[in-house]
């Protein structure tokens, strides 16, 4: 048995939905229902224990939620979720709910089938390989859903077994420059697909996406629905292939894409330098060194930009920016621990966080502690 691949190897053991929202039907009752269940077991710690959650989960599911009792609901059936960021797993594999999770929920159970929709989209355009549902999955660093609805919307159909036998193979950006020049997807390369492992991102993620409504699929062809075409417009017509990679941090590709789809006003950061008097927020003592005349800091949005799209208030703002100094600055985004620079950026923006509701914890799953 291999213990690494570096194929898109699909979270868990079967779909995450099998019918559009709203439908009552087995798998997006199991989904809601793991969700509702995160959700009431989390209120008093901020999350479920693992084991809690193993205990409890089956029982609940059966008698709520109408689930067949099966031991594949304690340990695989919450892994879509994970995959798709609504579930948030920290490192002793305690679960809660993400921000964009609860939002799901919350619409869900208000019936407003269209907001919870556009946050999957969401979810998939933030998803990436590595993720912790699946974890043989190492050496990846892309995103999937990017790539997929990219190549959607370039070439308005593709066939389904492009999906295993190419799709899945993808790895660097090398494997798309040869279609980047002439976009023909007969220019990625094609690999046999002698093992179903290779099927599964189709028959599990895609076929979801298909009974979701979001991809439409006819005659062996993969389609975006005429109804998600525009949100999907929106999102990948100025990303380009190259920013579906990253050899930096997740955070900063975010933001990089977030700077292509929503306008940022320089002079808030020019601002906010002035107002921090040109010196790291972490520490006024930090040295850095002299550029055009003054002591050179850079300016970092606490709440990151590519989160904008869950909030209705402007994340773009004064208050949610800090001068950092670079060192400080690399920390926050590539730190393996990033708690107690967080837990004092925090503080700093105290009454901004939570005037807009934004908690510690919150801050925590954006910048992926584990
Ligand atoms: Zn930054
Ligand atoms: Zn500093």
């Amino acid at each position: 048995m291999d213990n690494k691949t570096s194929f898109w190897q699909a979270p868990g053991n079967g779909k995450c939905f099998d019918s559009f929202l709203g439908d009552n039907s087995k798998m997006n009752n199991r989904t809601i229902g793991i969700l509702s269940y995160i959700k009431e077991k989390s209120i008093t710690d901020g999350y479920v224990r693992e084991d809690e959650y193993k205990e409890g989960i089956v029982e609940y599911l059966s008698s709520n939620f109408n689930a067949d009792k099966n031991d594949s609901l304690k340990t695989h059936f919450y892994k879509p979720a994970l995959f798709y960021g609504f579930i948030h797993r920290n490192k002793n594999h305690d679960l809660s709910l993400s921000i964009e999770g609860n939002l799901f929920l919350n619409y869900y159970k208000k019936e407003n089938y269209k907001e919870c929709l556009k946050l999957v989209i969401n979810q998939l355009d933030n998803t990436t390989y590595p993720n912790s549902a699946t974890g043989k999955v190492q050496n990846l660093k892309l995103f999937p859903f990017r790539i997929l609805f990219k190549l959607l919307l370039e070439n308005r159909t593709i066939p389904v077994k492009f999906i295993s036998e190419n799709l899945v193979h993808i790895s660097e950006y090398n494997d798309i420059f040869e279609y980047e020049k002439n976009k023909n997807i007969s220019s990625i390369t094609s690999f046999e697909v002698n093992s179903t492992k290779f099927q599964k991102f189709n028959t599990w993620v895609v076929n979801s996406l298909v009974d979701l409504n979001i991809l439409k699929l006819s005659r062996a062809n993969l389609s975006i629905r005429d109804e998600m075409l525009e949100h999907i417009e929106v999102l990948y017509s100025k990303v380009n292939f190259n920013d579906m990679f990253f050899s930096t941090t997740v955070c900063e590709v975010n933001n990089s894409i977030a700077e292509k789809r929503v306008k940022r006003d320089q002079t808030l950061v020019h601002d906010a330098k002035s107002r921090d008097n040109y010196s790291c927020s972490i520490n006024h003592t930090h040295i850095t060194f002299i550029s055009k005349g003054i002591n050179y800091v850079e300016g970092h949005h606490v709440i990151p930009m590519y989160q904008q799209k869950n909030y209705n208030f402007k994340l773009d703002n004064i208050d949610n920016i800090v001068s950092l100094c670079p060192n400080c600055h690399r920390e926050i985004h590539s730190a393996d621990n990033k708690m107690s620079i967080l837990n004092k950026l925090y503080q700093l923006n105290i009454s901004f966080m939570q005037s807009n509701s934004v908690g510690l914890n919150d801050l925590y799953k954006m910048y992926q502690c584990k």
